[in-house]
């Protein structure tokens, strides 16, 4: 009833050869048919988690770059808001100044007044002469 001669005969079974796991933290070998990478089902969730975090890694660099445009002028806005209350008129330059971004942003509003740009929830109305209308409107980061 002992089982390893049949055992033995399966190991060395001319169709399957001796590989090293693919998993980079493993060493294991095992044998097995050609198209298996693994050594075990554990091995292959590894791997396939560490392959999603480079690819979330190597993000092109315009994805940070924007987004970090985009927060800060939320930012700047929202300080400009809240020093000199609703509706206040500032100049394009004082913007400019804190480092504010008017090529980016996340959402437009076209109005009777004229195209508003929003940082989220926080926007803006280019006036005349150079003058910058800032406003706030929740419903710009509804989704
Ligand atoms: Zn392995």
């Amino acid at each position: 009833m002992d089982s390893k001669p049949w055992r033995f005969t399966k190991m060395h079974h001319p169709n399957k050869t001796e590989r090293v796991c693919s998993y980079r933290h493993c060493e294991n070998t095992y044998e097995g048919r050609s198209d298996k990478v693994f050594c075990s089902d554990q091995c292959r969730n590894h791997a396939r988690r560490d392959q999603l975090k480079t690819e979330k890694w190597n993000a092109p660099a315009f994805y940070l770059k924007i987004t970090e445009i985009v927060k800060t002028n939320h930012k700047i806005l929202k300080l400009q808001y809240d020093e000199k209350g609703e509706n206040k008129v500032i100049s394009n330059f004082l913007l400019r100044d804190c480092g504010f971004n008017f090529e980016f942003h996340t959402r437009i509003l076209h109005t009777s007044k004229g195209i508003y740009r929003f940082c989220f929830d926080y926007g803006w109305l280019e006036l005349e002469n150079g003058k910058i209308l800032i406003v706030k409107n929740e419903k710009m980061v509804e989704i």
